[in-house]
C-alpha cells in the first residue's frame, strides 16, 4: 500500500470514530518497527519526524528511508514534520517528502499564531500538503522532550478555536484539554466537555499531543469526540531504551541484538495502541478513500 493524502486519511478516522497513531520515529529502526507494528495490527499509521530531533539524525536521509519503506508497506502510510517551528522548516519537510506538516505556533500571542499559521498553510496547500495548526498549549512534565515544552498548560478555547481554523485554514487543529508532552504525573485529567465543544465548533479532525499514559478508556473518551489523530512517543522511547538496554547487558549477544529487541519492542507497542485508537483493521477499508500522496 502506498503513502496516502494525509487529509484524506484523517477525515476518514474523524468520520468514523477512530484516531490513527502519529508515532514518533528517531532513526530507521524506529521507522521499520512503526510500520511493522502497524502492518500487524491492519492499520493505517502515520510515521512522525519531530523538528526537536533532528540532532539525532539526517532528517532528509531518513525521510528518503521513510519514503522507501512506507510505499512497499502492506498499511496506507503518511509522513509528517511534528512542532515545525515555522516556514523554512515546513518548506524543507515538503521538499524532502514529508507529505503533512504541523506549525507549532501555539506560545504565540492569538493574532500572531494565526498570522505565522495561515503563512505555513498558504504555503502548503500549493504544494498539496495538508497542515496542522495548534491552538492552546500543551506543556512538558518530565521525560525526553518534555523540557522542550516549559511553562504552564492553557486550555483550548471552542470560540477561538472556530476563529483560528477559519482565519489560518489549517486541515487539522492540535488542542490542549489535559495531556502533557513526556510522562504523566498521577491520573491524568480530561476535559473532555471542552473536548466535545471543540469539535462541535470546527469541522477539521482533531489532535491530541502527548498521547502516552492514557487509559485504555480515556483514549476511547477522545475518539469518540473529533480526534482522529493522537501523537505517541514517550512510551515508544522508553519501551526501546529498557529493550536496547537489557540486550545490550549481554554484549557477546552485538549490537544487533539490541536493534532486534527495540525493534521488537516498538512494534508491539505500535501494534496494541492501533487497536486502542480503534485504527486496526481500518487499512483496508481507508486505503480506496484515500488519494495517493
Ligand atoms: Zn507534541
Amino acid at each position: 500500500m502506498p503513502l496516502v493524502d494525509l487529509k484524506d486519511m484523517l477525515r476518514h478516522a474523524r468520520a468514523h470514530g477512530y484516531a490513527v497513531g502519529a508515532y514518533g520515529a528517531v532513526g530507521s529502526n524506529f521507522v521499520a518497527a512503526i510500520v511493522a507494528g502497524a502492518e500487524a495490527a491492519h492499520a493505517p499509521v502515520i510515521v512522525s519526524f519531530a523538528e526537536s530531533h533532528f540532532a539525532h539524525y539526517d532528517f532528509p536521509a531518513l525521510i528518503a528511508a521513510a519514503q522507501s519503506t512506507a510505499r512497499r508497506a502492506r498499511v496506507p502510510v503518511a509522513l509528517f514534520l511534528d512542532h515545525g517551528s515555522g516556514m523554512d522548516s515546513a518548506v524543507a519537510a515538503i521538499r524532502h517528502g514529508c507529505n503533512g506538516v504541523m506549525v507549532d505556533a501555539s506560545h504565540l500571542p492569538f493574532d500572531d499564531n494565526v498570522a505565522a499559521t495561515r503563512a505555513v498553510a498558504d504555503m502548503a496547500h500549493g504544494a498539496g500538503v495538508p497542515v496542522e495548526g495548534a491552538l492552546g498549549y500543551v506543556p512538558g512534565v518530565e521525560g525526553e522532550d518534555a523540557e522542550r515544552h516549559p511553562g504552564e498548560m492553557r486550555p483550548t478555547s471552542p470560540g477561538e478555536a472556530a476563529i483560528y481554523v477559519d482565519a489560518t485554514g489549517v486541515d487539522f487543529l492540535a488542542v490542549s484539554v489535559g495531556t502533557v508532552h513526556g510522562r504523566l504525573r498521577g491520573e491524568p485529567r480530561l476535559d473532555l466537555d471542552r473536548l466535545a465543544a471543540i469539535a462541535d465548533a470546527v469541522g477539521v479532525p482533531l489532535v491530541i499531543h502527548g498521547g502516552t499514559g492514557l487509559s485504555d478508556e480515556q483514549y476511547g473518551a477522545l475518539t469518540a469526540r473529533g480526534v482522529a489523530k493522537i501523537n505517541y512517543y514517550t512510551a515508544l522511547s522508553d519501551l526501546a531504551a529498557a529493550a536496547a538496554s537489557n540486550a545490550l547487558a549481554d554484549v557477546e549477544a552485538g549490537y544487533t541484538a539490541a536493534i532486534d529487541a527495540l525493534r521488537a519492542a516498538v512494534a508491539d507497542e505500535v501494534a496494541r495502541t492501533c487497536a486502542v485508537f480503534g485504527a486496526a483493521g481500518r487499512a483496508d477499508a481507508l486505503l480506496p478513500a484515500c488519494r495517493h500522496a
